[in-house]
């Protein structure tokens, strides 16, 4: 009996060394983790908060193509064919879905963020429905003494224009008497908070006291199509400038992963670096084009054909019927 006992040990111990090893080097030498093209997984937001990317889908790549991009080729080729799979054809695949609002392959990558945010961020924030969330629980757990204070050049007054925002900075006299008083309230609401939790109040109805520059905590799931919706109206000057932050450390965060789709979001997007037109400004425009005389219609900054071929037919639209130079 002692022979087959040692044999099948061999056996099994020479299983396990293979597939730790097989693991291993398959890990190491064929595929690549994404999170490692991001230096830093935690960015600090506002005085106490963070965005820390968690995971990402897909975490591993092949190791040629080294960032997340791949997954968007990979379920895009199930629709267009396999093709060849150079990295510049997977380039101009990523560019051309995004001008052509082919989301769904960008659906196929997914991020996690943890996010320590006050709670009316975390209010505009949740208004993006395409996310899962799971958030602290003021119900379950005290909520912490920790409270959003701005820089004294962060406090901002009432835009003139913009009924939402707020744009020049207040006085030194004025930023510094706000924060006083906005110190005083956050410890006197604290306070308070802790008595009636003391007393036996339910946690659920204590919170009411305190003030919505609380902070709140979340893990925040999302797919990079309906991230990148987020980050074009969430980075964008017209958002509130503490949201910014938030959603600018994502784009950093999310940019060394998927590196040609993020480039790609910025050269099509209209709250990027493009834009709309509608019709009116098309027949303005065509109206101001009629009247310039022996114009050559300059080419794109692309190598690619299909691109060109497409600013082709855009500017006859616009009314300039000729060949480009
Ligand atoms: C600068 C700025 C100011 C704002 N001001 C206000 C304000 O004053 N008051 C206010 O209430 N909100 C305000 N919002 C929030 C805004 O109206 C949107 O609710 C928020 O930006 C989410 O956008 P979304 O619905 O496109 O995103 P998501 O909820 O992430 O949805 C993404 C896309 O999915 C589709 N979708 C998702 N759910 C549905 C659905 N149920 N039905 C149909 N389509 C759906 C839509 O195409 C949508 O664009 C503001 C937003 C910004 C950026």
């Amino acid at each position: 009996m002692r022979l087959p006992e040692k044999y099948l040990c061999g056996v099994l111990s020479y299983v396990i060394t293979f597939q730790v090893l097989f693991f291993l080097l398959h890990k190491v030498f064929i595929m690549h983790d994404v999170l490692a093209n991001v230096p830093n997984l935690r960015i600090n937001c506002l005085d106490k908060g963070f965005v820390t990317l968690v995971d990402a889908m897909p975490r591993l790549v092949p190791e040629d193509r080294k960032t997340a991009d791949y997954a968007i080729v990979q379920a895009a080729r199930v629709s267009y064919g396999d093709g060849t799979k150079a990295i510049n054809e997977d380039r101009g695949l990523i560019r051309y879905l995004m001008r052509h609002a082919h989301t769904t392959p960008y659906e196929m990558i997914e991020f996690k963020f943890h996010c320590k945010m006050p709670i009316f961020i975390a209010r505009q924030i949740v208004r993006h429905r395409t996310a899962n969330i799971n958030e602290y629980s003021g119900r379950y757990s005290v909520m912490k003494d920790e409270f959003y204070f701005p820089q004294m050049n962060d406090v901002r007054k009432q835009s003139k224009f913009n009924k939402q925002g707020g744009e020049e900075i207040m006085s030194d006299t004025d930023a510094q008497g706000f924060l006083n008083h906005l110190e005083t309230v956050c410890n006197q609401a604290y306070d308070l908070y802790m008595e009636y939790n003391e007393k036996g109040l339910s946690r659920e109805q204590a919170r009411m006291i305190l003030p919505v520059n609380n902070y709140t905590e979340w893990y925040w799931k999302i797919d990079l199509h309906n991230l990148l919706h987020f980050l074009a109206l969430r980075c964008d000057s017209h958002a509130q400038a503490e949201v910014q932050v938030f959603a600018n450390a994502m784009l950093s965060l999310i940019e060394p992963i998927v590196p040609m789709a993020v480039e790609a979001w910025n050269d099509y997007h209209p709250m990027r670096g493009a834009t709309k037109l509608t019709r009116l400004e098309i027949d303005a425009l065509k109206l101001l084009l009629s009247k310039l005389e022996n114009i050559e219609i300059p080419s794109l900054e692309t190598e690619n054909k299909r691109e060109q071929a497409e600013w082709l037919e855009k500017a006859k639209l616009l009314g300039l019927n000729l060949t480009a130079n």
